[in-house]
């Protein structure tokens, strides 16, 4: 395995751009403008370099905030490698036995649609690293302490020659970064995808149960549609579980979602739902069962009354409208 530390700088559009994947409609995160990456050792140590300027296809024109926060122009897009060639360049560099590895979790999902949007295998690569985790695993925050790469070689009181937000710099930073931790250990140790959604769906204090995952899959909605994953039972004695509301699912972060269950045996559940997206393509999704706390109790009720009260003022609304109808349908007559 040849390790790559990598950054992208990609450019955005003024507006939203779907495409289709295998019948999944995905939103474009972003159009890749620049690549800079280094191939290391184990101990993070820089063997090779490369950088390259790319010309999107997409979102041509070099968006405002994009240019401010790169110091890139439209003349450097402009003049870039045509993106399919240069990410093709990018390919060939790494090799096919590359495990990619970045500051954070971005860059590889916006890899892996511009490799599909261009033609090129986007299982590619299948081993990737955030390079924030392994870090914090390490040497965790203090209080207040930042985690922006800028800050943290700050931190570290590393030298800053060159500027940061440049692709190639940025992936030369966090290789700096590496050589003041155990980079190889840190990597042996570094969670499987199933365990990073597992402990994302699990987060301490908690007493969880049941834990399961449905394969990958392109649909969002899979975590509601999927018989397998709605088939809910409970996960001390298997029998069946009474929904305090029927279909009521609360809505809890950006990818979760949580619904009361009852066992007549064990009482209530939490019914849980976790989903993550790590290569921007495929959706991740968890189910794990909780036992709720009265904290979690009251909130849970807390929800369910708006929900209700929401779903009384539609119903009043919808009767409104109708009996508006049926006045204006008899005054016609
Ligand atoms: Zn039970």
């Amino acid at each position: 395995m040849q390790l790559i530390i990598f950054d992208l700088e990609w450019n955005i559009g003024y507006q939203a751009r779907t495409f289709d994947y295998h019948g999944a409609e995905q939103t474009l995160r972003g159009e890749i403008i620049q690549i800079g990456a280094v191939k290391v050792d184990e101990t993070g140590r820089v063997q090779d370099r490369f950088s390259i300027n790319l010309r999107p296809r997409i979102f041509r024109k070099l968006q405002h905030r994009i240019a401010k926060v790169t110091g890139l122009t439209q003349r450097q897009l402009d003049e870039g490698v045509p993106i399919r060639e240069g990410l093709g360049r990018f390919v060939r560099w790494c090799g096919p036995d590359a495990a990619l590895a970045e500051w954070g979790m971005d860059d590889v999902p916006v890899l892996k649609q511009n490799l599909y949007l261009n033609g090129y295998d986007e299982s590619w690569p299948g081993q990737w690293y955030d390079l924030q985790q392994v870090f914090l695993a390490q040497k965790p925050r203090g209080e207040g302490e930042g985690m922006t790469l800028e800050s943290v070689v700050t931190r570290l009181g590393l030298p800053m020659d060159e500027p940061f937000h440049d692709a190639l710099s940025d992936a030369a930073y966090t290789a700096a970064v590496c050589r003041c931790i155990d980079l190889a250990a840190g990597l042996a140790a570094y969670p499987a995808p199933e365990e990073q959604l597992r402990r994302a769906a699990c987060p301490e204090p908690g007493e969880y149960a049941g834990f399961q995952l449905l394969s990958p899959t392109l649909s969002r909605e899979a975590w509601r549609e999927d018989p397998e994953m709605q088939a809910l039972a409970c996960p001390a004695c298997g029998g069946p579980l009474v929904p305090d509301v029927q279909d009521l699912w609360i809505k809890r972060g950006n990818n979760g979602y949580y619904s009361l269950v009852r066992c007549p045996r064990h009482g209530a559940w939490l019914a849980r739902f976790k989903l993550a997206r790590p290569d921007g393509l495929h959706w991740n999704i968890a189910r794990v069962y909780e036992k709720p706390t009265e904290a979690q109790l009251a909130r849970w009720n807390k929800e369910k009354k708006l929900w209700q009260n929401r779903q009384k003022k539609r119903a009043e609304a919808a009767a409104a409208a109708d009996a508006a109808d049926a006045a204006a349908a008899q005054q016609g007559e």
